[in-house]
């Protein structure tokens, strides 16, 4: 049996040859991180320095990610973080619905190898990705249940550089991270739903392990 890193090579060898795939003429970029992590980050798609490292959230928006993980007292290695669609559209435009529905099948099989407690997505595409129904204002910083998986979306550092509302916003929802993973806030299914949102718990369990 392959281990997570084994499992995660070979399909990065798979998607590099599966000639179907849009945007072939960018470089791949399939993520990196820690396979073992409880934590993954989905971005939308890469920019020009992802492309020209094939490292994704490397650019600026990378940076602000890099400093919000690490104002957690974590570090970016601890984490995984990849994108929806795995090649950089022309001129940084948004991805098409035909790439993201291209690369979801490689995206679903990523998740289920590293198989995190919680996923964050990051800004609308990747949202919808998990949350078809979910509006990236109204739902950020909301947690919701999907395949056994925390989903928690936030807004994407991009958004955040472009406005300071939306940063506050971001680094708000960021913060809350750890008492997510810790058990301390969890979501409960409304009756009328099948999207939940987030109460605290009272009791404070100890801290878990969570990389
Ligand atoms: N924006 C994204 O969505 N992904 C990256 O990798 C970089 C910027």
């Amino acid at each position: 049996m392959l281990n997570k890193l084994e499992q995660l090579r070979a399909l990065e060898v798979e998607i590099r040859a599966d000639v179907s795939l849009p945007l072939a003429e960018a470089n791949l970029v399939f993520g990196e991180g820690n396979p073992e992590t409880q934590v993954l980050f989905v971005g939308e798609a890469p920019g020009f320095h992802e492309d020209q490292l094939g490292r994704p959230f490397v650019g600026r928006a990378g940076k602000l990610l890099d400093q919000l993980i690490a104002e957690l007292g974590w570090r970016r290695e601890m984490v995984y973080i990849t994108n929806i669609v795995k090649r950089r559209p022309p001129e940084n435009r948004d991805p098409l619905p035909t790439e993201i529905s291209a690369y979801q099948p490689y995206l679903v099989r990523q998740i289920a190898i590293i198989n995190p407690s919680l996923v964050a997505p990051l800004g609308r595409f990747a949202m919808n990705h998990f949350l078809p129904f979910a509006k990236i204002s109204r739902d950020q910083g909301k947690i919701f249940r999907s395949e056994g998986r925390l989903i928690y979306p936030l807004y994407h550092p991009a958004a955040a550089l472009r406005a300071t509302a939306v940063l506050d916003e971001l680094k708000r929802a960021f913060a809350r991270l750890p008492e997510i993973l810790a058990g301390r806030l969890t979501p409960t299914p409304p009756a009328n739903s099948s999207l939940t949102t987030v109460v605290p718990k009272k009791e404070s369990p100890a801290q878990s392990s969570l990389f």
